[in-house]
């Protein structure tokens, strides 16, 4: 199988790929890749560091009569996400991938392959093992899990690098240039409530919205898809403000970064209501599926009787809660104005949870913007709702986005080379989603960065595979804006 992968070309990239599908890399068992880049550098004679984060550092000279160029950072991250059919017996910590090539294409047999962004990294490896090429200042910055958290991003010390141009090999479609991602940051929020006895002739149902799409928070936001734990609230506020409606708990959502598909409550209403209840459910459901008739196609919204619980949330806060959910930003709240089409700012309403021991109910959206002023701005908004509404609210895991520089001189190098070798002008893409491009990019403001890759379907899941022409272009596409970098 070895053979097959070897002999592709370009054979400089092919042949560092195949070693590479011998070595463990699943994020956070990456000792064994980090220590065979390090001896790659060494074994060349070239400068190594390995730093804190597990990130490595490697440093070539520019070739001769290049010395004048700006300083490149070649950028790939050395990990993998470890993903297998289930009937596959594969152990990542261990066994090699099984690559093999399939028509146009190199896939894995049963995993996923790692060509993300193992074919990025082999390319600016392949760059510091050439010795026919022509390039300024090189260093090639291979960071530590980045697909469970960019830790080595996030870990890396600023002044280290020399470069003043980072060139990120990450991106998925060939013939596209990245020059914008967003950042993200979290908002977490708690209620605590007294319980209530459920009053006399109170009858439970279970409530629950299901059949949604979902999907990744960033990326498919601009589809307008229905959010499973706004529908539920949605009834829920019309049903207590008509009928008295109690909620007795509620578990919307389960991923911060994934839209919500589902949400499951159970609610109390007296006796005598219990048939206008059942009616308004209906009669709301339906008016929801007609609005979201396009999106949400499956939408599934299911009355059925419950057992009797033994309590309540109290009524004031239920109200509380009630309302700060209908009124919590959720979805895309501004389009860039320098790219058509690209979100600029969102939020995601991913989780509402009650938990009956600790008579709390928390909830979190995670917030995305390539403008990390807008996401504050959306922060403090969010924050006044639930505030508002009597609710701690605390703020985590932020990290800075990479508004899109149409002015970049990179990004009109590459437009030209591009241009000058394959005959168009390559798209130019923003992502509404986090690349390591962001935090590198916070960690070295000054720096001009882009990003680029081969053509790559299905990442993280065991159908990845990588397009064999494109990896060729890819790697002709590199070298000529090596060639042509801007001079100091
Ligand atoms: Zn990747």
């Amino acid at each position: 199988m070895s053979n097959e992968i070897q002999n592709l070309k370009p054979l400089e990239v092919w042949r560092i790929f195949d070693q590479m599908l011998a070595i463990p890399r699943p994020s956070n068992h990456e000792e064994q890749i980090q220590e065979w880049a390090v001896n790659f550098g060494k074994n060349l004679g070239l400068e190594t560091i390995k730093d804190e984060a597990g990130n490595i550092i490697i440093r070539k000279h520019a070739t001769p009569g290049m010395e004048n160029c700006k300083g490149v950072i070649l950028q790939g991250h050395l990990d993998m996400v470890p993903q297998k059919n289930s009937d596959k017996k594969h152990d990542f910590t261990a066994d090699p991938i099984e690559a093999f090539v399939d028509g146009d294409w190199v896939t894995a047999n049963g995993t996923t392959l790692g060509a993300d962004n193992g074919i990025g990294v082999s390319s600016a490896l392949a760059v510091l093992a050439s010795n026919n090429l022509k390039h300024g200042p090189v260093e090639v910055l291979l960071t530590a899990t980045e697909e469970t958290g960019m830790d080595g991003a996030n870990g890396l010390k600023p002044g280290v690098l020399q470069g003043d141009i980072l060139i990120n090999t990450d991106s998925e479609d060939e013939g596209e240039l990245y020059v914008g991602c967003a950042g993200g940051e979290d908002v977490n929020v708690l209620f605590n409530y007294e319980e209530e006895e459920i009053p006399a002739g109170f009858m439970a149902f279970n409530l629950n919205i299901s059949g949604m799409k979902g999907g990744h928070s960033g990326i498919d936001i601009p589809l307008q898809r229905g959010n499973a734990i706004k529908v539920f609230f949605r009834i829920l506020h019309a049903a207590q403000e008509k009928l008295g409606a109690r909620l007795v708990s509620i578990d919307g959502g389960s991923l911060r970064n994934a839209i919500p598909r589902e949400a499951f409550g159970t609610v109390a209403v007296s006796e005598a209501s219990t048939g206008d209840f059942v009616a308004l459910v209906d009669e709301l459901a339906e008016t929801v599926k007609r609005e979201l008739s396009a999106t949400e196609p499956d939408l599934k919204v299911e009355v059925k009787e419950a057992g009797l619980p033994s309590a309540i949330m109290d009524e004031k806060m239920q109200k509380n809660l009630t309302l700060a959910v209908l009124a919590c930003p959720n979805g895309v709240i501004r389009m860039s104005d320098s790219m058509e089409g690209l979100v600029e700012t969102s939020s995601n309403l991913a989780i509402v949870k009650s938990d009956t021991k600790a008579k709390t109910v928390s909830a979190a959206c995670l917030m995305r913007s390539s403008v990390d002023s807008a996401k504050e701005e959306l922060g403090s908004r969010i924050k006044a709702v639930f505030e508002l509404a009597g609710a701690l609210v605390s703020f985590s895991g932020k990290y800075p986005g990479w508004k899109p520089n149409m002015d970049s001189p990179i990004l009109k190098t590459m437009q030209e080379v591009y241009n000058k070798k394959f005959g168009k002008i390559p798209e130019i893409k923003a992502i509404h989603a986090g690349l390591e491009c962001g935090i590198l990019g916070g960690k070295y403001p000054h720096w001009d960065m882009i990003s680029f890759g081969p053509t790559i379907r299905f990442p993280h899941s065991p159908d990845e595979k990588v397009n064999i022409k494109t990896v060729q272009k890819f790697w002709d596409f590199l070298v000529a804006t090596l060639e042509n970098i801007p001079k100091k």
